[in-house]
């Protein structure tokens, strides 16, 4: 991978930070419309190859699309089986997206408010 290419991702990535973090901004009072940034964000990581990162592809509906806000359009319940898992379902399609929780407990008690960070 060259210089060019390396610095063509990272503005994609900012790129696809940036539309989650508006995404988050504009979703109690235009869901549609952060339903629209997220397509957008994965759009450019499609077309970019550049990957969601985990913290943000983690509140995006496979389902649906729409950006997944706990307590608000997705239920977050925890799961005793073969260890533990997080069980993630989206409120407007009926998705699940499952979580083994080992090594993500720390996350887990972030889930309700992520944080994006947008790097400068
Ligand atoms: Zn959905």
């Amino acid at each position: 991978m060259s210089h060019r290419d390396q610095s063509f991702a990272q503005i994609a990535e900012e790129r696809i930070e940036l539309l989650y973090r508006f995404a988050r901004e504009v979703f109690g009072t235009h869901p549609s419309l952060a339903k629209r940034y997220v397509e957008i964000a994965r759009r450019i990581g499609m077309r970019c190859r550049v990957r969601i990162p985990r913290e943000l592809k983690r509140f995006t509906c496979k389902g649906c699309g729409s950006l997944l806000v706990p307590g608000t359009n997705c239920r977050v319940r925890i799961k005793p089986d073969r260890g533990t898992i997080l069980i993630m379902t989206c409120l407007s399609c009926g998705k699940l997206k499952r979580y083994p929780m080992a090594r993500e407990r720390r996350a887990l008690h972030r889930a309700p408010c992520p944080v994006v960070v947008v790097r400068p």
